[in-house]
């Protein structure tokens, strides 16, 4: 391997530690859930329900059993013990540097962030990636950070992935705009890298007055980076996909990002039961407040 190469895959793999996607990366064998038709149920919904569903007729876990649980990891109750919960970031935490502000809207936020150059991520951005949907969403989806094509049209998950997204959403029974979609980082991270931990660090505050003005019912995370991100982890997103978590008034829960089902589309019955729980505590359908 040359000297270059190796220096890019080492800065990466150590962003990674850092950042601790670490466990994201090697975890990845328990996913085979195969999803199983019923006869002559499919073919008339949504293309992603067609592609994962095991049934219309599944049964869908109520909310009222659903495991609503704070804090996050304490009481988890693993086959296989989960390593011990470490906070992504030493000192204060996201939620104590960012402050609720009073009367908060999309607006303001997004005239706060300006032309932004805070962190290194604006140096090679052609857009600002700041979100977009339903203002007043009962239900906010969060992903990593914006790609090549969501830098360039300036709205998140626009791509291969978004497509998904997209198909994912309808197959809940709801269109893309009831919905708000957004990202960890506002800016596309160069050669699509992760973001790292201090561009997290500073760019994440909008994210969270995001959420606050909105006042979402349910959060759905994206994959790994916005889950550790909000639960402030470091465990790997296959021990708590699919639980649920209180977070600053809303129900928060964690899912695999669209990007890694294209590679990965054995996972996508475990991210349909995730929605599945999603909807049932929309109790359907999520309609526009
Ligand atoms: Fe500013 Fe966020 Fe972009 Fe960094 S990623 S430059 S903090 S908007």
């Amino acid at each position: 391997m040359d000297p270059a190469t190796r220096a890019k895959i080492e800065a990466r793999l150590r962003s990674s530690d850092e950042l601790g996607l670490g466990p994201y990366y090697l975890d990845r064998a328990p996913f085979h859930t195969a999803p199983t038709e019923t006869p002559g149920g499919i073919s008339s919904r949504p293309e992603f329900v067609a592609s994962v569903a095991p049934s219309a007729a599944t049964p869908v876990a109520s909310a009222a059993t659903g495991r609503v649980r704070v804090p996050v990891f304490a009481s988890a109750t693993k086959a296989t013990p989960a390593a011990p919960f470490v906070p992504v970031a030493a000192g204060p935490s996201l939620f104590e540097a960012a402050e609720r502000i009073e009367g908060d809207t999309l607006e303001k936020i997004r005239a706060d962030i300006g032309d932004c150059t805070r962190c290194r991520l604006h140096k090679a951005r052609t857009n600002i990636v700041f979100g977009v949907g339903n203002p007043k969403a009962e239900l906010v989806f969060i992903g990593e950070g914006p790609g090549r094509d969501e830098d360039a049209q300036g709205e998140p998950f626009v791509g291969r992935a978004g497509k998904l997204l997209t198909q994912m959403i309808e197959a809940m029974g709801l269109r893309r705009d009831d919905v708000y979609i957004c990202n960890v980082v506002k800016c596309r991270p160069p050669e699509n890298r992760l973001p790292e931990k201090d561009e997290i660090a500073t760019c994440s505050p909008f994210l969270l007055r995001q959420l606050a003005a909105i006042g979402p019912k349910v959060v759905c995370c994206l994959g790994a980076c916005a889950a550790q991100t909000l639960l402030q982890t470091n465990q790997g997103i296959s021990r708590f996909r699919g639980e649920w978590f209180d977070f600053r008034g809303s129900k928060l829960i964690a899912t695999y990002h669209p990007a890694y089902l294209l590679r990965n589309p054995s996972a996508k019955g475990e991210v349909w039961k995730d929605l599945q729980k999603v909807m049932a505590v929309l109790g359907h359908a999520g309609k526009r407040r």
